[in-house]
């Protein structure tokens, strides 16, 4: 029986799953250096998020709407998509705060410290932080694409697996933009309004394109469209971004560790979006941990979303096998042409 966890990571998986466990009478400890905090990421929600997720329900912070996306080619034109339900955008300070506090209210106990090593012993693992060692039976990585807790049950992701994203939070951008810029390299641009800011960032296949050249394909994309654009704070962050369907027949979890969220590799590989696959893996592990059934992890997670992150990931392969064979240039034209054509599958 698995009383004593430890979670790696406090971003919307772990914390989830950390109010979750502990409000079902388990210890367990929470681990993480910088939450609440403003992780990179674009911040829209599924449109089904709150839906999806009554544990949204009571979201005390501001939440903006997308009612439609610009969608804008490699050759500029411009294509308006009206979305077919508003998709909420929040800033994830505000969702990390909200989570976080679930968690310490549902008495999961809170330790603001990086875990920087986790090794296992005879009565479990042991975790090492700065100050101190602790000892769990069971321990979940909730900790991201730099997952120490993936390192060491099945390794690093391998990377292919991973895009390099670029981006900022900024002032400056009208309210209500939303917009997607593909681009002649293997990834877009995106810019999302949220209550006082906007965030924009840049992707492309890990190792296909400097940091360098991502920051100045945005700040020019940014001071064409919005020259009065200021910038608050500056980050480039990896994303797992699976391009073969293969990956997600592998298991994320055995007899005394469990993979979630990111960490896991649950993103959908194409959009980037993980926010509701870091909260759904959460609830699939933390009903799996309650019944003690560990095993039973996979079954769950899989039946709520594998064949969506599998077909993604088949998407992506099929657009970076193109883009070997006729140049990067043809991943900006298909997925634009992907996007738009949405709007008559759904007319
Ligand atoms: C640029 C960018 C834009 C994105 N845009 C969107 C979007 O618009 N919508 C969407 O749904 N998804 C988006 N995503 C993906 C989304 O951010 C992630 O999928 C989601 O945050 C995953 O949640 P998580 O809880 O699994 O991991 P994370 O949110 O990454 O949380 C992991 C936590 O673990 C902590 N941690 C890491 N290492 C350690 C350690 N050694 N010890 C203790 N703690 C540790 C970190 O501090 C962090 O708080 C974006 C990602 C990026 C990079």
């Amino acid at each position: 029986m698995n009383n004593n966890i430890a979670i790696i990571g406090a971003g919307p998986a772990g914390a989830m799953l950390a109010a979750k466990l502990a409000s079902n009478a388990k210890k367990v400890r929470l681990f993480d250096p910088r939450a609440p905090w403003e992780k990179p990421c674009g911040g829209m929600l599924g449109s089904d998020a709150f839906d999806a997720h009554p544990e949204l329900q009571d979201y005390p912070f501001p939440v903006m709407h997308c009612h439609a996306m610009v969608y804008v080619s490699p050759r500029n034109e411009r294509t308006r998509v009206p979305a077919q339900k508003a998709i909420p955008v929040i800033s994830r300070l505000d969702l990390s705060r909200y989570l976080l506090d679930m968690a310490q209210n549902s008495n999961a106990a809170f330790i603001p410290q990086k875990v920087l090593d986790i090794s296992r012993n005879l009565a479990g693992w042991s975790i090492k932080t700065k100050d101190d060692v602790y000892q769990a039976d069971l321990i979940v990585g909730a900790d991201g694409v730099n997952s120490v807790v993936r390192k060491a049950t099945i390794g690093n992701f391998p990377e292919q697996h991973l895009s390099l994203t670029c981006g900022y939070i900024l002032t400056g951008v009208p309210e209500g933009q939303y917009v997607t810029k593909f681009l002649d390299i293997a990834g877009y641009i995106w810019i999302f309004s949220r209550a006082n800011h906007a965030s924009a960032g840049i992707g492309a296949a890990f190792g296909t394109v400097s940091g360098k050249d991502l920051f100045e394909k945005l700040h020019g994309f940014l001071t064409e469209i919005y020259p009065g654009f200021r910038i608050k704070t500056k980050y480039s962050a990896l994303i797992a971004a699976v391009a073969d369907e293969r990956f997600f027949d592998r298991p994320c979890s055995g007899d005394d560790w469990l993979l979630v969220g990111e960490a896991a590799g649950h993103v959908d590989p194409v959009s980037g979006e993980g926010i509701h696959y870091a909260l759904g893996s959460a609830k699939a592990a933390a009903q799996a941990i309650s019944a003690d059934e560990i095993h039973t992890y996979e079954d769950l997670w899989r039946d709520q979303y594998q064949e969506r992150l599998q077909r993604g990931a088949a998407f992506k392969q099929n657009l970076l096998n193109m883009a070997r064979e006729f140049g990067p240039e043809i991943i900006g034209a298909m997925m634009y042409a992907r996007s738009v054509r949405n709007i008559a599958d759904a007319g």
